[in-house]
């Protein structure tokens, strides 16, 4: 029997290390502006550099108005896996929550690539996480010679148990998931909408083992090289629920003509 529950659909933006406080600022004040009409039943998730997380913050709480979900939801790029200590120039969960940010990504290909996060780590970010009331953005996804090779849904699959196992079924429900195969981050290739739906719908049934039927309503997000040109076809994938966008979350219209594709293609499907 089909699922009755449906995961909303999110658009989220990583401006990973870019922007200075005066662009941050910038880009802030232009989604504010549009996501405080209330246009839009996607959620908006941005995801700005440490620093600027505070400025965001105020910002998003200062524009939320009444409509649709006018309510810019902001996100950390990353945290650290234990509540406190001598961990110099880390950031711990807490703090981003005194802040008042309300969800965290977590295990980027880049955090993993860059300063060797494995999925144990992880999952201790994504636990904690869950623990101090945040919500979680877990990534996962192949390199380019996983895919090649035909190791992808192995791939993806060790990564969600590793990193998921230990949760109870209502913590894994709690999650959004994003799928974002290496090869295309950052890079200009995309998976194509075919490449994109099958893994997702992979991602479904490996979230079904973890967290039962719940799983037909945690969000599953797309991420590699997204933008306005290739979006309606991605998004349009059954269990695709928008996208985590890099490149084009830096510019204020991309971002929201993505926001405004997401909404056209999922309220016409
Ligand atoms: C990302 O880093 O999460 C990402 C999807 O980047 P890009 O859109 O630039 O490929």
């Amino acid at each position: 029997m089909a699922s009755l529950m449906k995961a909303r659909t999110i658009v989220a933006g990583n401006w990973k290390m870019h922007t200075d406080l005066d662009e941050a600022r910038k880009l802030m004040e232009a989604l504010a502006g549009w996501s405080k009409a209330g246009r839009s039943d996607v959620q908006m998730i941005v995801a700005p550099p440490y620093p600027f997380l505070a400025t965001a913050v105020d910002r998003a709480s200062a524009s939320a108005g009444t409509g649709r979900n006018s309510s810019i939801i902001i996100a950390a790029q990353n945290c650290h896996e234990e509540e406190q200590g001598a961990f110099t120039g880390e950031v711990s969960v807490r703090m981003l929550k005194s802040l008042g940010v309300d969800a965290c990504i977590v295990g980027h290909s880049e955090r993993r690539q860059y300063y060797g996060e494995t999925d144990t780590i992880v999952g201790r970010k994504v636990a904690l996480l869950l623990k101090h009331g945040l919500q979680p953005i877990y990534c996962c996804g192949e390199r380019r010679e996983e895919r090649e090779d035909g190791r992808y849904r192995d791939v993806v699959s060790a990564q969600l148990h590793e990193a998921l196992g230990a949760l109870t079924p209502g913590e894994v429900a709690k999650v959004i998931v994003a799928y974002e195969p290496v090869w295309a981050i950052g890079t200009g290739l995309t998976a194509t909408p075919e490449q994109a739906q099958e893994v997702h719908g992979f991602i479904r049934g490996e979230l079904r083992l973890l967290a039962g039927e719940a799983a037909s309503a945690i969000p599953i997000l797309y991420g590699g090289s997204c933008k306005p040109e290739n979006a309606a076809g991605i998004f349009a994938g059954s269990d695709i629920n928008g996208g985590l966008i890099g490149g084009a979350a830096l510019v204020a219209d991309s971002f929201i003509e993505l926001m405004r594709i997401a909404q056209q293609v999922k309220s016409s499907s």
